[in-house]
């Protein structure tokens, strides 16, 4: 079977990537290295040992979709193409709009042309929203969200639905995920962002090494156990297999599904520092700030429909994330650029 991921040179998708070649599957990757470089890819043919296709081009580039479906002629499609920094979201509304959701539009419209009818979103515990109690489970009812990235997984997640209703030959799969942080154990795949980053755990590893003084700690006034925000940290590794899962159950379906990947178990931000302190044998400077605007003060999963449906469940501890996250920055102190 042969699997397209659009947005597959990115965190998520390289690690996805590794798994299903690991696991017999072909690989075919598209990617404009908005976020991404091409180095990432080879990195995940090294550690495989198998070829990727791999297409440089603009995702919401309706008719090169077409023609690369039309070459490749995948079974499914997983779309991890998207732009994710929530606060330049709130800068770049329109930008974040018509990036993703014109990803997801012309991957639709491609696939509809050349008969291909699987199709697995990368979406987000954000579209819980504020107004529903942690731990989240699938049947609750969407909220609201409080910022333009979190309203395009939302909204695409709408899209997605109405279009199996017209596409009866469409299955969805919807993976919320929660906080993917970690790395590939062997170091050489990770996440690589760019400039300062925005999410904790490339923050911590970052002052670790030296590149940035210290942490701020955004609140630790909140009502959780030392006052810190709590989160569902979730190793990529786990998130990738959980990929793998969800391929096997999307080959047999039709209409739409939707699957919290998180593990189900709430750690706060000193945790995270706490672990990766000792578990690496690096100091973390860290200082307490101000709260960050729009965080919730606790986001977990409750994780039981994809063990239940999917066979899934997360394995990695706290420890690994901490150690793999840091082995990912210590071997790569500038990312992929050397
Ligand atoms: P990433 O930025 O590392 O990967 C996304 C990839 O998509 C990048 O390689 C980027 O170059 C590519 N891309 C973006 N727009 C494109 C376009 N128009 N055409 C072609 N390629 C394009 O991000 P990630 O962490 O791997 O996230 C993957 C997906 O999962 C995203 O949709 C993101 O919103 C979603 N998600 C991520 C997280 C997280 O914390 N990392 C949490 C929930 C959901
Ligand atoms: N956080 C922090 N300092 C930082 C970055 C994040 O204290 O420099 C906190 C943030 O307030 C949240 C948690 O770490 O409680 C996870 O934030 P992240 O941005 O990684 O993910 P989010 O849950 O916001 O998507």
């Amino acid at each position: 079977m042969k699997i397209f991921l659009a947005g597959g040179a990115g965190y998520i998708g390289t690690h996805t990537a590794v798994e299903l070649l690991n696991n017999g599957y072909e690989v075919v990757i598209v990617d404009d290295y908005a976020n991404s470089c091409p180095e990432a890819v080879a990195r995940v043919e090294e550690l495989t040992g198998k070829k990727v296709a791999l297409y440089e081009a603009d995702v919401q580039d309706e008719q090169a979709m077409e023609r690369i479906m039309r070459a490749e002629k995948p079974d499914t499609v997983i779309h991890f193409a998207g732009l994710k920094a929530v606060g330049e979201s709130v800068q770049q509304p329109l930008r974040y709009y018509r990036n993703n959701i014109n990803t997801t539009l012309s991957l639709l419209e491609a696939m509809e042309a050349v008969g291909v009818d699987k199709f697995i979103f990368s979406s987000s515990a954000t579209v819980y929203g504020a107004q529903n109690p942690s731990p989240y489970k699938e049947d609750m009812p969407k909220g609201l969200c409080t910022n333009p990235y979190g309203w395009t997984k939302s909204m695409m997640e709408q899209i997605l639905a109405d279009a199996v209703v017209a596409y009866p030959r469409l299955g969805v799969v919807l993976l919320r995920y929660f906080n993917p942080i970690g790395a590939h154990e062997s170091g050489r795949i990770g996440e690589d962002p760019q400039g300062i980053p925005n999410n904790l755990m490339p923050y911590v590893s970052q002052v670790a090494i030296g590149q940035r003084q210290e942490l701020t700690i955004f609140g630790n006034d909140y009502d959780t156990p030392d006052g810190t925000c709590l989160r569902d940290y979730i190793h990529v590794v786990d998130l990738a297999e959980g990929h793998l899962k969800a391929v096997e159950f999307s080959e047999n379906h039709q209409g739409i599904d939707v699957f919290n990947l998180g593990t189900g178990k709430p750690y706060s931000v000193l945790d995270i520092v706490n672990t990766f302190q000792e578990v690496n044998q690096v100091p973390v400077k860290y200082t307490i700030g101000p709260r960050r605007a729009g965080d919730l003060p606790i986001c977990y999963a409750d994780a039981s429909k994809a063990k239940a449906v999917l066979g899934w469940e997360a394995k990695k501890t706290l420890a690994d994330m901490c150690r793999d996250s840091w082995n990912w920055q210590k071997h790569n102190p500038k990312g992929y650029r050397k």
